[in-house]
């Protein structure tokens, strides 16, 4: 993974120490020396995160993260303040500025490394979910109300996996009254939390007595249910060997004993953000499936994914020796609807059609809207006289109740022209069988309309 990192420090050596560094694993490194070069930095070079020192002559750390933060443009940018060992109370001045996170000085490799990447990945995760509702709401697919990326700190569900007392209890204070926190001593109720209560985050102790933690780790990570749940670690300070495992094993972060508390705020703020960003990424996507396969006037599946769907039902029919029936309806006359009623009435129709073939087919059955006024229905399992029954059962719920519009007279009677064909079971295609559909349907026209019609294979 590549970034640029903007690196701050009124020393010189401590900027050339960590931009070293940062090169050496081929981050592009931007570098400033004071509060108001970054500032300027930071617009020049739109950097993916900024390592911010706090102590520096003029605007200090804290002044230029609490400016970045404030300013729109900027605000989605992460920010690590870089602090002193010795000054706790910095971190906590660094989280109300806005920081989304902390290195302590002298600055540690691996947390370096694990740090930058995670807010890194953190922010491309944020851009794309920028840029695709921005998408999303140009095309009208998704309500802006609903798309501000939300900059305040995400709640959750934070299941902690830990045998010591202690621990817990200061994990419980530290994050209880935003998060729900559910604490477990075993393996198997870790994995029955992880199965069933479906957690936001996972903390997981390195230094269980019961049990090896960078197991559950492993097993976690190869669990479906758990793949996209963040975890971070617990590890005791100097155990590099478990940490570099943990790390290498996909784990997200972690955190050093003793436990300071608001460095632990910190990192599970940031990983309940990453799992809220990514759980949304998900949902728009899966939305925006959705989208692309429904006909948005009716609701219906729409011709492309009918089409799509068509061969698969087709394959699997023949497969299992099993018949398929093709219904194809169209509106008697429609284009009448309009010209008479205008093309607002002619839409009411149509969802009200659109709905009564709903009401009249099985689950299993797909109903599509093919194209204006035309409306297919596939039937797995179905031979040609069962297709018919539900065909005329189709007419009938059409013919029989006039169907309401807003425009006088609100009542217009309509009927439809149905087209069957059923597939012979030896290799017919989909388009063999919507041609013969179509013929049937040409045919029930040319006989009248309001009538089914079907063809033999
Ligand atoms: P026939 O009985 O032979 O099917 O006659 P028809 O008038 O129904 O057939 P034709 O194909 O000539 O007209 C179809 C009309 O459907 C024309 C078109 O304006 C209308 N139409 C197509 N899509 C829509 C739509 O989304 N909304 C509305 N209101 N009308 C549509
Ligand atoms: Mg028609
Ligand atoms: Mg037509």
């Amino acid at each position: 993974m590549s970034a640029r990192v903007l690196v701050v420090d009124d020393i010189l050596s401590n900027v050339k120490l960590l931009e070293a560094k940062l090169a050496a694993e081929y981050f592009e490194v931007v570098t400033a020396y004071s509060g108001v070069e970054a500032l300027a930095k930071v617009e020049e070079h739109e950097p993916d995160i900024v390592l911010l020192d706090v102590m520096m002559p003029g605007m200090d750390g804290f002044e230029a993260c609490r400016r970045i933060k404030q300013n729109p443009k900027t605000a989605h940018l992460p920010v690590v303040m870089v602090t002193a060992l010795d000054q706790p109370s910095d971190r906590v001045a660094g989280l109300e500025s806005g920081a989304d996170d902390f290195l302590t000085k002298p600055v540690d490799d691996a947390a370096l490394f694990a740090r930058v990447r995670s807010l890194v990945r953190l922010k491309m995760m944020t851009d794309e979910l920028r840029m695709r509702e921005e998408t999303g709401q140009t095309m009208g697919l998704i309500d802006a109300a609903q798309t501000l990326v939300e900059s305040s700190a995400p709640t959750g569900r934070v299941l902690v996996i830990e045998d010591r007392p202690e621990s817990v209890s200061a994990f419980r204070s530290a994050l209880n009254g935003k998060n729900e926190v559910c604490a477990v001593d075993s393996f198997e109720e870790a994995l029955v939390q992880v199965r069933s209560a479906d957690p936001d985050l996972i903390v997981v102790s390195l230094g269980l007595r019961g049990f090896d933690g960078l197991r559950l780790c492993s097993q976690l990570r190869s669990l479906p249910q758990a793949r996209n749940i963040p975890i971070l670690v617990i590890v005791n300070d100097g155990d590099r060997r478990k940490l570099t495992q943990a790390l290498e094993m996909g784990v997200n972060d972690y955190l050093t004993r003793p436990i300071d508390k608001n460095e632990l705020v910190a990192r599970v703020r940031t990983q309940l953000r990453k799992k809220s960003y990514a759980d949304r990424l998900r949902h728009n996507m899966q939305l925006s499936l959705e989208m692309a396969i429904t006909d948005q006037l009716t609701g219906l599946h729409n011709r492309r994914y009918m089409s799509r769907h068509l061969d698969t039902l087709l394959t699997s029919a023949e497969r299992a020796e099993r018949p398929l029936a093709f219904l194809i309806m169209d509106i008697d006359h429609f284009k009448a609807v309009n010209d008479t009623y205008g093309h607002d009435s002619g839409d009411e129709v149509l969802r009200e059609f659109a709905s009564r073939i709903s009401a009249n087919v099985r689950g299993i059955d797909l109903a599509c809207r093919y194209g204006g006024e035309e409306f297919v229905v596939v039937m797995p399992d179905t031979d040609v006289d069962f297709a018919a029954t539900v065909a005329e059962r189709l007419r009938r719920s059409v013919e029989s109740v006039p169907f309401a519009i807003s425009r006088e007279p609100h009542k217009l009677n309509i009927t439809i022209s149905i087209g069957i064909a059923a597939s012979d079971e030896t290799g017919d295609t989909a388009d063999a069988l919507l041609h013969r559909a179509d013929k049937a349907l040409y045919r029930a026209k040319r006989e009248g309309r309001n009538r089914v019609v079907a063809t033999a294979a």
